[in-house]
């Protein structure tokens, strides 16, 4: 049943591959057929982990933290450092592993591999920048902190960034001195598989960092272990929400981000090449399986020369995996749910000016869905309101500014927005009014970089309100401890004078 190029993964345990456990010595392991989006080809099959599975990847983690924890942080950034370079070294098996997993086209995977190194770089700087602070409080008394790290921590990561999600936890986790266990995503399993092989490489402990396969079953066994400390969750808001809630009632650490959708807003004054350019990039970079996507676009008045720029470049886009191209969706049920939204919207009134069903018709050969532009006139449309995750692009002339805002401002989720502009004083304008963690001026995708960190407001994150990279991951993967000193002067004692 399975072969080598259908191959069943192995769980990532105590630095050694291990099978997953049947639940009864009568019943098979539970799996799930791993599909390449480009040709629907099952080219795997991901094992279904149980509580017992997890168990066993938290202990392995628990029993690795006393000696990690209690290494210095120069020493952990150390093996971060070769891990950096190992990433470096296998970039391009890397990026080939992401295409073929999750549809990406090659640059876009291996760019995606390269923002990952970027929270690895952040994670070598931390032995220069969490030291603690320390200050003569009262007379003779002097306070100082130092960051103490939680444990074990589960880190359960979306389809949609295979190396990049896990990235934003991984290196900051370990560098404070935890330990953990991943689950990657059951659409997009392979990727991680190789990294712990290069994590080992770099000499990392076994225990340090562990994988679990598997779907709900795993998340709520990790979540609800008593060893695991803190939990950092990242996908669709719906379940963000339920993991967050989960272990609040445990009085668990939680940090989960949500889905998204994210508005851009064109000024009358803004350049048209350039805002045409971005928006198409935006809105059907990646297929539009971005967190960070803007899929809402609201011009200021009605903008023509604009709305015909980017039915132009939209209609150039092309399906493939070089760089450029549009790859696929990451399966049928999300082609199914895109054509669903574009449908309702036809019917209810919207122009399609770009239509990306016909690309839907050969199934047989992957899960594709063209890129799309939707005119609407009624508010309402579902397009404009819910997260679509496909390369659709929604676009609402409104009267004013203040109207676009309110537009914005609406909508419950909170990860990013953008303003096209040729004005500071207006981009400053609606800087300061998006309700929105990560804003863009005359950028669409608006990706913090690090030392900036990454995170969303409102629907777009749930539980512990910290970034989940740059110092928000250092808040979250960290205790402060506090400590209080007073000496006693010996000034009598023979020795001093
Ligand atoms: P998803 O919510 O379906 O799955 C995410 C993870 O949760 C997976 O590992 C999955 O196995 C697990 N899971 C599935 N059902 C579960 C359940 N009932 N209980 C506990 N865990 C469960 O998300 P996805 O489709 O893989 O990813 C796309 C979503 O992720 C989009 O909504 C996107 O916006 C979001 N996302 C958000 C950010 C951000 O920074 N806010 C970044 C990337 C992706």
């Amino acid at each position: 049943m399975f072969t080598q190029d259908q191959p069943r993964l192995r769980n990532w345990i105590n630095g050694q591959f291990v099978d997953v456990v049947a639940s009864g010595s009568d019943q098979p392991v539970k799996t799930i057929p791993v599909t390449s989006p480009y040709n629907a080809r099952v080219i795997g099959h991901v094992p279904l982990s149980t509580a017992t599975d997890v168990a066993d990847a938290v202990a392995a983690a628990q029993a690795a933290f006393p000696a990690w924890s209690s290494r210095t942080i120069k020493d952990r950034a150390a093996i971060l450092i070769k891990f950096h370079s190992l990433l470096t070294k296998h970039v391009d098996q890397l990026a080939d592993i992401v295409v073929l997993e999750h549809g990406k086209n090659k640059a876009e995977a291996i760019a995606s591999v390269l923002k990952g190194q970027e929270t690895v770089e952040y994670a070598l700087s931390l032995p220069q920048v969490v030291q603690g602070k320390m200050l003569e409080v009262s007379r003779g008394i002097t306070c100082y902190d130092t960051r103490v790290p939680l444990g074990v921590i589960a880190s359960v990561v979306p389809f949609n960034f295979p190396v990049m999600v896990p990235m934003w936890t991984l290196p900051i986790a370990i560098a404070m001195g935890n330990t953990m266990v991943l689950k990657p995503s059951e659409k997009v399993p392979f990727t991680m598989t190789k990294i712990v092989e290069l994590l080992k490489e770099a000499g990392l402990p076994d225990g340090v960092v562990n994988l679990v396969h598997g779907t709900a079953d795993a998340v709520n066994a990790l979540i609800d272990h008593e060893d695991v400390k803190a939990v950092t969750f990242v996908g669709t808001s719906h379940i963000a929400e339920m993991v967050s809630q989960r272990c609040h009632k445990l009085n668990k650490r939680v940090l989960a981000l949500g889905g998204a959708k994210n508005h851009m807003i064109s000024a009358p004054d803004r350049n048209i090449e350039m805002t045409s350019t971005d928006v198409v990039n935006s809105y059907s970079g990646c297929s539009g399986q971005r967190c960070m996507a803007a899929t809402v676009l609201l011009t200021i008045g009605h903008q023509q020369e604009l709305v015909d720029k980017i039915v132009a470049k939209s209609e150039a886009l092309r399906p493939g995996s070089t760089a450029g191209a549009v790859g696929p969706v990451i399966d049928q049920a999300s082609v199914d749910k895109i054509t669903r939204y574009i449908n309702e919207a036809e019917a209810s009134g919207a122009r399609i000016l770009v239509d990306g069903r016909p690309w839907t018709k050969n199934q047989s050969e992957g899960f594709w869905v063209g890129p799309t532009v939707i005119l609407h006139t009624n508010k309402q449309d579902a397009a404009l309101h819910d997260e679509i995750f496909g390369p659709v692009l929604s676009i609402l002339a409104v009267d004013t500014a203040e109207e676009a805002l309110a537009i914005e401002n609406a909508n419950p989720y909170g990860n990013a927005a953008c303003i096209y502009t040729s004005s500071g004083a207006i981009a400053d304008h609606f800087t300061k009014r998006f309700s929105a963690g990560m804003c863009g001026v005359n950028i669409g995708v608006a990706v913090p970089r690090e030392p900036f960190s990454f995170g969303g407001w409102n629907k777009s994150r749930f539980g512990n309100h910290c970034d989940i990279t740059g110092d928000g991951g250092v808040e979250f993967f960290s205790m402060r401890r506090k400590v209080t000193t007073k000496w006693v002067a010996q000034e009598n004692a023979s020795w001093m004078s």
